[in-house]
């Protein structure tokens, strides 16, 4: 796999790309994957620029990531999965990531996760 050439994520931020909202705020937005691998699959993405993977942590952005959490939460929360959901970060192209934007899959209990 390698990254798609664009960021199709901030186009979604930014309104220049559709997309199926689930959540905002100042920091986050969800929306529904387009090809979802479980009847609720989201995606949680941060507004934040520079952050390509998770690999991109550091000290300074703790919060962000953490705060990736909380939006799941919220996310699941609102589209009946609050109980309990998988998540997952493919983190880097070698592991399956193809755009290049840090974000964070919200799936129903139904994902078959290979784990
Ligand atoms: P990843 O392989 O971790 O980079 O996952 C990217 C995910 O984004 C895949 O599950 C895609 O189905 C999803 N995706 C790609 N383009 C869009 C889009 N325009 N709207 C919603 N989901 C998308």
């Amino acid at each position: 796999m390698a990254f798609i050439g664009m960021d199709v994520f901030k186009q979604i931020i930014d309104r220049e790309a559709p997309a199926d909202i689930v959540y905002e705020d100042d920091q986050y937005i969800v929306i529904k994957d387009i090809n979802p691998k479980a009847k609720v699959h989201l995606l949680v993405i941060p507004k934040e620029d520079g952050l390509i993977t998770a690999k991109d942590v550091n000290l300074d952005r703790l919060e962000v990531f953490g705060g990736l959490f909380w939006a799941a939460k919220q996310a699941a929360e609102l589209e009946g999965i609050g109980d309990g959901y998988d998540l997952h970060m493919n983190v880097g192209e070698s592991s399956g990531q193809i755009i290049p934007r840090v974000h964070l899959h919200v799936l129903s209990p139904d994902f078959e996760c290979s784990l």
